[in-house]
């Protein structure tokens, strides 16, 4: 399935611009809520300002916030970015470390924040798993879709950890673009293997469009 889906979505990749480890912390801090387009909009200007822990963890409260105001929620965001940059340079000497454990003591970084950076940064395999693949494997039926730390526990288990990371940006794409909230399931690469299409198969008949869950 995961060769499949790559030839549905080649080239999946994160879609945050970054150039270093600190910056994809940074863009993925701001995606919550948010576009992954929208926050490259704004990381230039931002990154260009605090390039760095030490720059961001003295950054105020009235010079940050305007800068990653449209990517909302922008008040609790500034209060992350500059505890998660005063973190890293208290404990860290301003470096991202290379840890899970580590990361997520950070404040505002949770698991998934955590593999994207560890996966796509620092060469550590990940399984990111958010909405898009919580969704998207409980419909094709690798995992319960209740609990992100479960079906990251899950997906990893079936695949080897070199495959991991590619494996999640393949699954959130296609969170995005096929598989969404009202499936496209006619255009799905893997209709023959899902779960969730051989079940609405079975209720409505082959030819009946799949219903929202
Ligand atoms: S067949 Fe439908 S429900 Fe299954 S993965 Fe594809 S789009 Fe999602």
């Amino acid at each position: 399935m995961v060769d499949a889906l790559a030839g549905q979505h080649p080239g999946a990749d994160t879609e945050l611009h970054h150039r270093n480890a600190f910056e994809l912390l940074v863009a993925t801090i701001l995606s919550a809520q948010s576009t992954d387009a929208g926050v490259n909009r704004i990381t230039p200007a931002l990154f260009s300002r605090y390039p760095d822990a030490r720059a961001l963890a003295n950054a105020t409260t009235e010079e940050l916030e305007p800068l990653i105001h449209a990517t909302g929620f922008f008040r609790q965001k500034a209060r992350a970015l500059r505890g998660m940059a005063q973190a890293l340079v208290a404990t860290h000497a301003g470096h991202v470390p290379a840890d899970m454990a580590a990361l997520t003591a950070l404040p505002g970084v949770g698991r998934k924040t955590a593999n994207v950076v560890l996966g796509h940064a620092l060469g550590i395999p990940g399984f990111p798993v958010d909405r898009h693949v919580l969704r998207v494997a409980a419909r094709i039926g690798l995992s319960s879709g209740t609990d992100a730390e479960r079906t990251e526990a899950d997906l990893c288990a079936l695949l080897p950890p070199a495959r991991w990371v590619h494996a999640s940006d393949l699954l959130i794409l296609h969170g995005r673009r096929v598989c969404t909230p009202t499936p496209r399931c006619h255009a799905c690469t893997i209709h023959d293997h899902c779960a969730y299409a051989a079940r609405d198969a079975a209720d409505n008949g082959p030819t009946h469009g799949p219903t929202r869950v």
